[in-house]
């Protein structure tokens, strides 16, 4: 695992802000690659295919599901989410950081498959300020909006699972704290040990 890139797993309720941190956190870090997740939902205006997501049939991803090609998955508002394993594990073994931005579910499988990925739970400042923002998008109807508070509230009871809780109150005070998680993870014991065997 040494020489290994991190696997960074992201989670937070739908509305926490967690896609702007994630994508000023890349543009920031070279080394770092966004997994593509796979998805049965219907894409929302200006979601292109292959770069927002894999948008797929039910048919397709059952398909995915049953020839083992997906590392995770979990349904999420009746729709199926999954993340694709083959890039994933090239990008790590390539020593590259992956990140991944998925429910709590999946997040869950994956600790379990992988427990050295690095886990990290995203929490608004307020439930108010989440409905705030989850109406900001103006992306859902009020059925589905009222369906994504109500997993919000019980997503947010599993945040006492992941390695690390952020509230994510300004973008530039998120990542600054994401990046001292990457720094501290990247200095634990289990990464030293490649430095010593080189060094011996
Ligand atoms: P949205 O429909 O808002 O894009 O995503 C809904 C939820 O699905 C979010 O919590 C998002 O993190 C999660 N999600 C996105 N991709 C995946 C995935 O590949 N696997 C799982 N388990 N959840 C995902």
């Amino acid at each position: 695992m040494c020489n290994n890139g991190l696997l960074l797993i992201f989670s937070g309720p739908s509305g926490a802000g967690k896609g702007t941190v994630l994508k000023e956190l890349l543009n920031k870090n070279h080394n770092m690659k966004l997994s593509v997740s796979a998805t049965t939902r219907q894409p929302r205006e200006g979601e292109c295919h292959g770069v927002h997501y894999f948008f797929m049939t039910n048919e397709e991803f059952e398909e995915q599901i049953v020839n083992d090609k997906m590392l995770e998955y979990a349904q999420y508002c009746g729709k199926y989410y999954g993340t694709p394993s083959v890039p994933i594990m090239n990008w790590i073994s390539d020593g590259l950081d992956v990140v991944l931005e998925i429910e709590v579910q999946g997040a869950r499988q994956i600790k379990e498959k992988l427990p050295e990925c690095v886990s990290v739970f995203v929490l608004p400042p307020s439930l108010e300020e989440l409905e705030k923002r989850l109406r900001a998008r103006n992306t859902e109807d009020e059925e589905t909006i009222q369906k994504r508070l109500t997993i919000a509230q019980k997503e947010m009871e599993t945040a006492k699972d992941y390695d690390y809780v952020i509230v994510n109150d300004t973008v530039a005070h998120t990542i600054e704290q994401i990046n001292q998680i990457i720094a501290a993870e990247k200095l634990k014991v289990c990464c030293r040990e490649s430095v010593k065997e080189r060094m011996l």
